[in-house]
């Protein structure tokens, strides 16, 4: 597994609202921090009204799945997306 410990019986699917980036995560919350955004936070300047990126939620939960081997089928399925480059057939 890629994302989460195997065995992971639920996780959540999510989708960051500003980079794409898809993933998924143990936890269930309505929104999480982006993976991705989040290792960029150092490199941006911030302007006035942003909040720091480290802090910024923007990744939200879209699908909760449920059951092991769903969980793995889901998992299976990112993990080629990322190494292949494209995940438009999800
Ligand atoms: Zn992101």
């Amino acid at each position: 597994m890629y994302y989460v410990p195997d065995g992971t019986e639920r996780c959540g699917y999510y989708e960051c609202r500003k980079c794409g980036t898809r993933f998924l995560d143990t936890r269930i919350e309505d929104l999480l921090e982006c993976p991705e955004c989040g290792e960029e936070a150092d490199d941006m300047e911030l302007g006035p009204d942003e909040v720091p990126a480290e802090h910024e939620k923007s990744a939200v939960l879209t699908k909760v799945i449920e059951g092991a081997e769903e969980v793995e089928l889901y998992d299976g399925l990112l993990s080629l997306a990322i190494t292949g480059g494209n995940y438009e057939w999800l």
